[in-house]
């Protein structure tokens, strides 16, 4: 077994050269973090006659953009009755509108770039874990399909087979506008499109130090210091000293995945005939699909837990459980695969995203960052640009989460709280 991700393990790496650049001098824009915040908002920002230098500490993709399960789906972190409940009908329409527009905006950047990543609208599979869950499907459905324009469809238990080969649910909501795609070779690909419109890419240069310089910022890294006019921090969940004002809001939840050997056809048939991205209605989700040469890939917060090698294993095995009850024609599948990635929580849910000390940020998707990170990679280029409207995460303050110093401690508890709920709810 590879603990690695699949994703990163099956898409054609980044030039060398990035590795050994020399950070000099002066840039337009300095953007922090190689994930889909920064790649698609340094893409942005070239393509409007900025020089931009982006600076990864790894590789491109390395953090979560490199790790999720592959699903563009529309709709929020938190359900949009939640959304209507907290901020009313217009406000939480509108945003959710903007998950589909992030998935538009994949289809262009992929159709444009010519990135080769397998994108698709199979459509989301929705699944429901108790039966009081249907209920809440029938309102969901009722309320998007004639208030915003959605068109879910229902599938009652009886038909639910024409779906998914598992008798583990109680009903089931179809999605007909998410997506799909490889996650890997989409950010891999981004890359290379952000240094086709110009853009300087740093690999293995972790920002170290960021100090204001007159109007502008310096930022150190082992191979340097350059100066920036303006600085973007897109970290997300891997968000450390020294950006300490933004790590102390951001919980890093660990959220894991396996992957089978290749599956047969008529295997994949009898699981997701439909080849829809799944998941189900619990707290502590599962997620599933199936990958372009045909693994199941099985995914979910196994364990409320940071991800590293031991940790991914541990949680491997849960999910193998969870896998085999949903389908337990696979318990005997090999799984090839088992990682883990870090997704960025904030106390709402919601997507923090505006200027702290003169430093642009967007961060906190929540789990919802495929479409969202590369909408607001767009949307922070033209904030920078001097659109401060294009922000429209720019109404929701960013606090700090009680007793978060740094190490998140509080992380078995918060499992524990969401544990419980799944049991009772
Ligand atoms: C296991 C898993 C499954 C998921 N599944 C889905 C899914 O199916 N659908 C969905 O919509 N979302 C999913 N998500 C969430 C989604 O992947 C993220 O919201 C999105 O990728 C966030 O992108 P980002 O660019 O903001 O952050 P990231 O991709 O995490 O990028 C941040 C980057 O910053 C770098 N960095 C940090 N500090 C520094 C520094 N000091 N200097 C330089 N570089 C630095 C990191 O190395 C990292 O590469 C999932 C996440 C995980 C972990």
């Amino acid at each position: 077994m590879k603990f690695t991700s699949y994703w990163l393990d099956t898409a054609p790496t980044g030039s060398p050269e990035r590795s050994t650049t020399t950070v000099e001098g002066h840039t337009d824009v300095a953007v922090i973090g190689g994930g889909l915040t920064g790649v698609v908002a340094a893409l942005h920002l070239a393509r409007g006659g900025a020089k931009v230098a982006l600076f990864e500490q790894d590789t491109v993709g390395f953090g979560a953009s490199g790790r999720n399960g592959g699903m563009a789906t529309t709709g929020m972190s938190i359900g949009i009755r939640d959304a209507v409940d907290k901020m009313g009908f217009e406000k939480a329409a509108s945003l959710y509108r903007t998950y589909g527009q992030g998935i538009d905006l994949i289809e262009k950047l992929v159709t444009d770039e010519g990135i080769d990543c397998h994108f698709a609208r199979p459509g989301k599979l929705i699944l429901a874990s108790k039966p009081a869950h249907v209920q809440g499907f029938e309102k969901t459905a009722d309320l998007l399909n004639t208030r915003l324009g959605g068109d879910l469809q229902l599938v009652p238990r009886s038909e639910l087979r024409r779906e998914i080969g598992s008798d583990a649910f109680h009903g089931g909501m179809v999605d007909s506008k998410s997506a799909s795609l490889h996650v890997g070779k989409y950010i891999r690909g981004l890359g290379e499109a952000a240094e086709r419109a110009g853009v300087t890419i740093h690999e293995h240069a972790p920002v170290q130090n960021l100090t204001k310089v007159g109007s502008g910022h310096e930022l150190e890294t082992p191979r340097g210091r350059i100066r920036a006019n303006q600085v973007l921090l897109a970290t997300g969940a891997y968000t450390r000293r020294p950006f300490r004002w933004h790590q102390v809001r951001i919980a890093p939840v660990g959220s894991f995945i396996i992957a089978t050997e290749p599956l047969d056809e008529s295997v994949c048939d009898d699981l997701l005939p439909t080849r829809r991205v799944a998941s189900d209605s619990k707290n502590l989700l599962n997620y599933f699909r199936i990958t372009p040469d045909n693994r199941l890939l099985f995914g979910g917060r196994a364990r409320f837990a940071m991800s590293n090698p031991q940790s991914d294993e541990k949680s491997g095995t849960i999910l193998r459980d969870a896998m085999v009850h949903v389908f337990p024609q696979l318990s005997d599948a090999r799984i090839d695969y088992c990682w883990g990635g870090l997704v960025d929580m904030t106390l709402d849910r919601m997507v923090k995203a505006g200027q702290h000390d003169g430093v642009y940020y967007s961060m906190g998707y929540a789990g919802h960052g495929v479409q969202m990170a590369t909408l607001m990679g767009r949307q922070m280029a033209e904030y920078m640009s001097g659109a401060p409207e294009a922000n429209i995460w720019r109404d929701f303050e960013f606090r700090r989460i009680p007793g978060h110093f740094g190490p998140p401690w509080f992380l078995p508890f918060a499992g524990a709280y969401y544990k419980f709920k799944d049991r009772v709810g």
